[in-house]
């Protein structure tokens, strides 16, 4: 029996784990600059957490959750996104007490039970924030600004900033009479999914990508054509916020995001590498959600970005940032006797900061040569019976191609300079 990893997942080697590092390290970098501390929470949640806050006509809801019922009768689902489980930590915690605007950022997985296609799993990544106890529109401004940064930070240049407000709980009853009206006549035309969505939460046709829906709804009215006055008078400041700063934006009225506990501010963050599924961040403000989920009445805002389809956008801009630290120093050592009285400035080396190699493989010098240049080494540091009878090492410097003989009690200060 051979196993294999689940349908929908995979496994991430050396080389490819080396980036996903470094991107998490930009990540974790550009949230300390903004002076978001990290949560992690659980892989698994309440499932009526995700029902309540994400909606129950959400596809991710409906189709996508990973539950289950647990041995004592629990019923759990592993996590699909990462607000409501952060939202769901703040109110347990607390943490309004601790500090009147809460400042949260998380690296996690996350699952749903979608088909499998490129750059979509069913066990993902995401990178995201969440700024929780301000309704201010210049903190919508900074949610956007810190993926902004994070995006330029690992190299990424040729993305599109979509920006659309989605209305609050005053004005979005009378956008959704609107829409209703407007597919009423339409109404035996739409997909099944469609027409029960039509009566239970119109918002979410606009999801729909059956082709038959799509062509009925692009002439629908638009929900920025029915925001109240305050949803307007805070779509206007976060924009000038950001055209105070030359910050390029489109704003798309048609963009409104899968999940239903969005409230005005909703951006999206697309790349031209990825053809029609371009999405690679987005976020937005949630003002009711916090409430809605036994907490105090605050209103929050973030951001997440998936970072497979960061990969993938990395990847079509050939910019993929570098894989691992770069390798000093090929330590070959000939000899038993060689072997045992030089292992004490292999593990100096390393603990002074250096990336060492070792042959652990019984090769030939030559084997070892060929090995350090294959890895790179700046140097090979040979140890062989006449360097050990005079205290020294012979260190070539394979990037220069120059041979000397250094005492080896100088050794480590020499490979450190
Ligand atoms: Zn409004
Ligand atoms: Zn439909």
């Amino acid at each position: 029996m051979k196993y294999r990893a689940p349908k929908g997942t995979r496994d991430i080697l050396p080389a490819e784990a080396a980036v996903w590092s470094h991107i998490e390290a930009l990540f974790r970098h550009a949230a300390a600059r903004y002076g978001y501390g990290e949560i992690r929470t659980p892989a698994f949640e309440d499932v009526q957490l995700f029902i309540r806050s994400i909606g129950s006509d959400t596809d991710i809801v409906s189709k996508e959750m990973y539950d289950f019922v647990d041995k004592g009768g629990r019923r759990i689902s592993l996590k699909p996104e990462g607000t409501a489980p952060v939202v769901r930590a703040f109110i347990q915690n607390n943490l309004q007490a601790v500090n009147p605007l809460t400042k949260l950022f998380y690296i996690s997985p996350m699952f749903r039970y979608d088909r499998p296609q490129a750059g979509r799993y069913r066990q993902f990544h995401q990178l995201g924030v969440e700024a929780i106890g301000s309704d201010d529109p210049l903190l919508d401004m900074e949610v956007i600004m810190l993926a902004i940064s994070f995006l330029r930070a690992i190299g990424l240049k040729h993305t599109t900033l979509l920006l659309n407000s989605v209305a609050c709980g005053n004005c979005r009853p009378r956008y959704v009479e609107a829409l209703k009206d407007f597919l009423a006549k339409s109404h035996d035309d739409l997909c099944e999914d469609c027409r029960r969505r039509y009566t239970d939460n119109p918002l979410r046709l606009l999801d729909c990508k059956n082709p038959a829906c799509k062509a009925l709804l692009q002439k629908s009215p638009q929900i920025s054509a029915y925001i109240c006055g305050p949803c307007r008078e805070h779509f206007d400041k976060v924009r000038k916020g950001l055209d105070s700063l030359g910050i390029a934006y489109t704003v798309d009225p048609s963009m409104v995001r899968g999940l239903d506990y969005y409230t005005r501010t909703a951006f999206e963050i697309t790349h031209d590498g990825l053809g029609a599924q371009s999405s690679i961040a987005g976020g937005g403000r949630y003002d009711r959600l916090i409430k809605e989920c036994g907490g105090p009445d605050l209103t929050g805002m973030g951001f997440a970005a998936g970072l497979e389809r960061l990969l993938l956008a990395l990847e079509a801009e050939a910019t993929m940032p570098a894989r691992r630290i770069p390798c000093s120093a090929y330590l070959i050592a000939l000899g038993e006797r060689a072997r045992i009285n030089t292992l004490s400035y292999l593990y100096k080396l390393r603990d002074a900061g250096l990336h060492v190699e070792y042959d652990y493989l019984g090769r030939s010098l030559k084997a070892q040569m060929r090995a350090a240049d294959r890895l790179s080494c700046r140097f090979a540091v040979i140890i062989g019976d006449d360097e050990l009878e005079r205290g020294t090492a012979s260190i070539k410097d394979l990037a220069q191609g120059s041979q000397t003989e250094v005492q080896l009690t100088a050794l480590v200060d020499y490979l450190l300079q």
